[in-house]
């Protein structure tokens, strides 16, 4: 089958064409550039209505660059009033973790909520939205472990966090030859924003329905598939009994975390508060929070040496509870998971980053106004997964071996086989930023500093039950 997806050359091949001038920056913080926004001919005719914009693409992982202040006079944010209402209420500071919960998912004015941060107007760019290969190569990935599962006739297929759900379209339009995989599938997308859970509606091609047993409850069904699709604020509302497919991409790295530093006194955490003149500033706990204890819960899965080189220290306990969250589920009703991040294998010292219009800013500038995350601690996720019984855990490997062993070179030179020449350059420099380690080959770009790709710098881990054996690629 792997060799089968990979050859066969795609019916939608019309890539949306961008001249080498227009890709500047990989991810990379700084002057702007022109990212295609989609990739398929499908796309193509939805922009006759909106046309290609500008994005600007960022590149979170790169921590190089100062941060700035906005000098901008603004009155304060309904979100601005609502974090110093909850520390004056409170009677004191908040964890970063809560800050960062508030600042990017609350229901009214977090970042994600109102708007469409992968757009002209965003901040930066993903895997997906590179280029229509990642979520063909992920399709390839769950058709493996679906044929590993036994081919089962009723699958859930969940996203966590996705986006402007080009992932699952891509893996849709790629899967479709493959009718036994594409019918068994129900598609649910975990998804908090109602902004981009109207846009994955709209990229995935839904549309809604009556439902066949005369009841009065709709069903919406994408037409790229026909598979069902549901949504959900968070993993616990998806419904179990089924085999289940997991893809979180950049979804972990978007998880609260705590912050905590080396002081005299000892491991303290860092703790956000308001100042007399009314700004934000951080402050370190008199004494532990309840955090500390997956502190010292992620701290015993250390060596003491790597621990005694730290002098700040990042634990993601949503991170852990939902890794365990996955793992239960996966062992009980069987299938895997995949998580693709930019991270370490290993402790995570101090990667908190915000980026608001193309440049990192300050985490405690116009919260609400730019994106914040972290790398993702991937150690920690597979121990938290090891505590679950009846899963085992692959990786992480990165992701340029991830997607190379699971043929994506193939499948540019299929593609590449029938296409403009504006086409084949977009497909060469899309590849490039998926699995590049340092300089593109293929790049032309105005800026020597840069690019660099995403081959290393984001890595993958799969979470499966234990009856399926190693999935592909980990072997
Ligand atoms: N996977 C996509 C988008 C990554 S950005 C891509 O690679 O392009 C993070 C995504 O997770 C956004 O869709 C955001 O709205 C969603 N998200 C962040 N925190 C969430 C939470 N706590 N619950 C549900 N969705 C969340």
């Amino acid at each position: 089958m792997l060799r089968k997806f990979l050859l066969q050359a795609s019916t939608r091949r019309n890539f949306t064409a961008s001249s080498s001038s227009s890709f500047a920056f990989f991810r990379q913080c700084s002057s702007s550039s022109q990212i295609p926004n989609s990739h398929f001919v499908e796309h193509l005719e939805d922009s006759a209505e909106s046309p290609p914009s500008a994005t600007i693409s960022i590149d979170r992982t790169a921590l190089y660059n100062p941060p700035e202040h906005s000098h901008e006079q603004s009155a304060e944010s309904e979100l601005v009033k609502h974090l110093k209402n909850i520390i004056k209420f409170r009677g004191g500071p908040i964890t970063v973790a809560e800050y960062m919960e508030e600042v990017l998912t609350n229901p009214k004015a977090g970042y994600y909520i109102n708007r469409d941060v992968f757009g002209a107007d965003g901040d930066f760019i993903t895997s997906p939205e590179v280029s229509q290969m990642f979520g063909e190569m992920i399709g390839v990935w769950a058709m493996c472990l679906w044929e590993q599962m036994g081919k089962p006739n009723k699958v859930n297929l969940v996203e966590l966090g996705p986006g402007r759900g080009t992932l699952l379209a891509d893996l849709l339009r790629g899967a479709t030859k493959f009718k036994n995989f594409t019918d068994s599938l129900h598609i649910h997308m975990v998804e908090c924003s109602p902004t981009l859970q109207k846009l994955q509606y709209q990229n995935l091609k839904c549309m809604t329905e009556n439902s066949s047993d005369g009841n009065e409850e709709k069903r919406i069904k994408s037409t790229i598939a026909g598979a069902p699709v549901s949504w959900h604020a968070s993993l616990e509302q998806v419904p179990t009994g089924l085999p289940t497919i997991i893809v979180a991409h950049e979804f972990f790295d978007a998880l609260p975390l705590h912050q905590f530093q080396k002081a005299s006194r000892g491991w303290c955490e860092k703790m956000v508060d308001v100042t007399e003149n009314s700004s934000f500033r951080f402050v370190l706990s008199p004494q532990p929070t309840p955090a500390t204890l997956y502190l010292m819960k992620r701290c015993k899965w250390a060596d003491s040496e790597e621990i005694a080189k730290l002098d700040h220290i990042e634990v993601c306990p949503k991170a852990m509870d939902l890794t365990q969250e996955i793992s239960k589920r996966i062992g009980i009703d069987g299938g895997g998971a995949l998580i693709i991040d930019y991270g370490l294998n290993g402790i995570v010292s101090n990667s908190l980053q915000a980026i608001r219009k193309h440049k990192f800013v300050d985490i405690l500038d116009n919260p609400g106004s730019a994106d914040l995350s972290a790398y993702v601690d991937f150690a920690a996720i597979k121990h938290s997964a090891e505590e679950v019984s009846g899963v085992s855990v692959h990786g992480p490997m990165t992701q340029s071996q991830f997607l190379g062993s699971l043929g994506i070179n193939f499948r540019v030179e299929a593609l590449l086989e029938n296409c403009t020449e504006e086409q084949a350059e977009s497909l060469r420099t899309g590849y490039w930023r998926l699995v590049g380690e340092g300089e593109a080959p293929f790049w032309e770009g105005p800026d020597n500093q840069t690019p660099i790709g995403m081959g290393t710098r984001y890595l993958a881990m799969a979470i499966v039950n234990q009856k399926q054996g190693v999935p592909v690629p980990f072997q």
